[in-house]
């Protein structure tokens, strides 16, 4: 069987998943949900998507009358994603969310709940956890190559343009650069160490208020603890080109990797030498392992499904609320 998507908000990552999903074997993109007609009439034309599976924001919620679609790709700006699953999963389809989940836990929480009442899965776009570097360092790190875990460090930002953006708008974006891009320190530092934090402490820095306003953060330092007495130290920017690297650090060994989480080849290496997994095209690999979860119960290697989600939240969360008080946060995940 194969998993047919349609997916909503037809904005520059979601066109990326297109394009990737036409070379995958077990999901195929046959609708779109989209406000804007003209785009709609242009995926038609290029993916061959038929009348029938093309929705709006207003009509969309009808698309639990149609047999031929099975999940809904929600990739609209973050603030739009709790309402979009919520209707998904009313609709009773299958729900792929775009990260972050939502723009606190509490919604987070709201979305899981909602998809377990209805009887539909909830998966996050988390396209890292099905990289196959990634994959060679956990498990490295689970065969204990490493040694006891002690230490990482998540570097993720970029120079972000236009002060127009959807991005800077705190209303839609729900944040600043911690939501779009400190959410792959945060959660590579998870399935980097392996165990799930236990306190926070974060510092934030702006050198524009203009363009940064108010809740719409530029730069923020933040440190997780672990259990096993590992530190993470990690940087999320909206002021820095080409930052995207990992580093881990156990008794015995390290790895590293730059770029850690950009779409094309991940690179790196270990105390052991280079990596050398083949580069994939992480969206499409990524949404023929979802329809696999999805359609055959498969567990991936790391969880993409909604409560990973929450936990990212819940740690963005305690990430504001440390820059706010100036103090540890601990957490429960
Ligand atoms: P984008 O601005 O290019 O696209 C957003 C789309 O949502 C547009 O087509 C826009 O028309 C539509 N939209 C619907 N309602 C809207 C509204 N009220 N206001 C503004 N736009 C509205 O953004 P994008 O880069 O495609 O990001 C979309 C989502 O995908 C975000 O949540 C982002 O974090 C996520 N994303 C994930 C990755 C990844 O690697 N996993 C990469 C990029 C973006």
């Amino acid at each position: 069987p194969v998993l047919r998507v349609a997916i909503m908000g037809l904005g520059s990552y979601g066109t990326r998943v297109a394009e990737a999903m036409q070379s995958c074997k077990r999901a195929r993109l046959v609708g779109v949900i989209s406000g804007t007609p003209s785009k709609i009439k242009d995926w038609q034309a290029k993916y061959n998507i038929p009348a029938k599976n093309c929705y709006n924001y207003e009509n969309y919620d009808s698309i639990k009358d149609n047999p031929d679609i099975d999940a809904v790709y929600v990739i609209t700006p973050n603030a739009l994603h709790h309402e979009g699953v919520l209707r998904v999963a009313a609709a009773g389809k299958h729900a792929i969310c775009e990260k972050p989940m939502a723009i606190n836990a509490r919604e987070g929480k709201e979305m899981v709940d909602a998809c377990r009442k209805a009887n539909v899965k909830l998966l996050v776009g988390y396209r890292m956890h099905f990289e196959p570097n990634t994959l060679e360092i956990i498990r490295m790190r689970n065969e204990g190559e490493f040694g006891d875990i002690m230490f990482f460090q998540g570097l993720s930002g970029f120079r972000i343009g236009d002060p127009g953006q959807w991005r800077l708008d705190k209303d839609l974006a729900g944040g600043g650069a911690l939501m779009d891009i400190g959410i792959y320190a945060i959660n590579g530092a998870r399935y980097m160490v392996g165990e799930e934090p236990v306190w926070v402490t974060a510092q934030e820095t702006k050198t524009d208020p203009v363009k940064f306003r108010e809740g719409v953060d530029e730069t923020i330092q933040f440190q997780l603890g672990f259990p096993g007495g590992a530190v993470a130290s990690c940087l999320s920017t909206y002021n820095m080109n080409n930052l995207d690297r990992f580093f881990l650090n156990g008794e015995k060994g390290f790895a590293e990797l730059q770029p850690s989480t950009g779409y094309g080849p991940i690179k790196g290496r270990t105390h052991k030498g280079e990596l050398t997994k083949p580069h994939v095209t992480h969206q499409t690999v990524q949404m023929d392992e979802m329809a696999g979860i999805i359609l055959e119960g498969k567990k991936p290697e790391v969880p993409v499904d909604g409560a990973e989600g929450v936990k990212d939240l819940t740690i963005i969360d305690a990430i504001y609320r440390a820059c706010e008080t100036g103090k540890k946060q601990e957490l429960e995940l």
